[in-house]
């Protein structure tokens, strides 16, 4: 089914919750400035707890129409305060909308952990964080943690390089293996208050500190049965990982096109209230006008391709059914990501250039984004990994382009 809703248009929020969140965001764009101006991000995580945003995925559950564009508007505008902040957020958005809109019904063991885990996360009002338990060693792809059966519970040991939202997250969902028998997900409440888990510093203590990205380390941590959501090795237990890794990669450009985009309105007011040695406003001269037209189109044609991964989130209905539709959100999320990151990039660049050296002497917003903006490319899937997959797919086929490309 094809859905017809444009991110591009400020329609989007109204659609998807009208006034009342259009406000609760504008009230969370204002705390995190202050946030940042008095380098106090507690004062951003209040205003934003204390809203219903965190916790749309309870008022959309199961519908991704209207929950993806909310998460869009929300993490876009973030992003173009701090791309930093927007990525700790957008963690907690991709989790909780993936368990919200993961059609599992025919699976009822699931289902019912699935209802439980979200009912949990909006009457308690938990951010959640993340962690794939990767870790940076000699050998690409490695994991630091293991899960092992313990009595009717289980134990966890290991380090997790990077988890954001670290000592934000309320609940933990770790991504391991449980020894013997696969990838399996758990979700650990009070992560924070656990003597077992450690969170210990931050992964980027500089350009990216506001993301709150830290290491985690699990020393023999008991958790209880009911901690465990999923194995993934059932049919469609095995579909909610690359259904979660459709809705972050969705995301994540969502969150780099806001710096982006703030980029641009950058430019707009410099070339409007800046007058060239010949009088005339910089606005006027032509190849500032192609130069702005040029930096719109790129801003517009990497939107609309998170605009098509949207909609093909939004097309898996009903599992097992759906699950090619769940390959093509995967595929159509990594052509948004890399498009809409590798966009991002290059805008705060070429803003940057534009604007020139007063982008650096204290009070522009253009050194935050072109700090933050760079680590759009660095995760969760690096460019290398989309490339050679398309490459393959391509160079294995029959023909271009591959049918999961149509
Ligand atoms: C800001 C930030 C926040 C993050 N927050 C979280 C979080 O909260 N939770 C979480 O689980 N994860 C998080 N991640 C990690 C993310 O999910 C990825 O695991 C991570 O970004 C992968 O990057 P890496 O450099 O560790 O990859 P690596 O796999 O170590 O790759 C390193 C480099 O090796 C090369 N390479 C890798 N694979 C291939 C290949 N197949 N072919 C050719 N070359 C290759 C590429 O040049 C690549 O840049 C975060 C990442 C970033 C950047």
């Amino acid at each position: 089914m094809m859905v017809k809703t444009s991110f591009v248009s400020k329609a989007a929020p109204e659609q998807a919750g009208g006034q009342r969140h259009e406000a609760e965001i504008a009230a969370v764009e204002a705390a995190l400035k202050q946030a940042l101006a008095q380098s106090d991000l507690s004062i951003f995580y209040r205003a934003f707890r204390a809203s219903s945003l965190p916790f749309l995925c309870g008022e959309y559950r199961d519908n991704a129409e209207l929950l993806f564009p909310a998460c869009f508007e929300i993490v876009h505008r973030l992003g173009g305060i701090s791309p930093a902040v927007g990525l700790a957020v957008e963690n907690h958005y991709y989790v909780t909308s993936a368990i919200a809109t993961f059609p599992a019904a025919a699976d009822p063991v699931l289902e019912r952990h699935r209802l439980r885990l979200l009912s949990s996360i909006v009457t308690e009002r938990l951010l959640v964080a993340n962690t794939n338990s990767k870790v940076h060693s000699g050998k690409l792809g490695q994991l630091g943690t293991v899960a092992r059966r313990d009595g009717d519970g289980y134990r966890v040991s290991g380090v997790a390089s990077y988890t954001s939202l670290a000592t934000e997250g309320d609940l933990l969902i770790l991504m391991t293996e449980l020894e013997g028998e696969g990838m399996a997900i758990f979700a650990i409440s009070s992560p924070r208050r656990r003597p077992g888990i450690a969170i210990g510093d931050y992964l980027f203590p500089r350009a990216m500190i506001d993301s709150d990205t830290r290491r985690i380390s699990f020393h023999d941590e008991r958790l209880p049965p009911e901690a465990l959501v999923v194995l993934a090795r059932e049919e469609i237990a095995g579909l909610l990982p690359p259904f979660e890794m459709a809705w972050h990669q969705s995301l994540i450009p969502a969150l780099y096109l806001g710096a982006a985009a703030r980029a641009i309105e950058e430019v707009r007011a410099f070339l409007g209230a800046t007058e060239g040695r010949d009088g005339q406003p910089l606005a006027a001269l032509d190849g500032m006008v192609i130069d702005t037209g040029r930096l719109t189109l790129e801003y517009l044609s990497a939107r609309s391709a998170v605009d098509a991964a949207g909609r093909a989130l939004c097309s898996v209905k009903e599992l097992p059914r759906d699950a090619e539709l769940v390959s093509r959100a995967v595929q159509m999320a990594s052509v948004a990501k890399y498009a809409g990151t590798g966009s991002a990039e290059a805008l705060v660049t070429a803003a940057r250039r534009i604007v020139g050296a007063r982008a650096f002497t204290g009070d522009c917003i253009l050194e935050r984004l072109s700090q933050e903006v760079m680590f759009g490319a660095l995760g969760p899937e690096v460019s290398a990994v989309i490339e050679r997959r398309f490459g393959k797919q391509v160079l294995d086929s029959k023909c271009f382009p591959h049918p999961l490309l149509s």
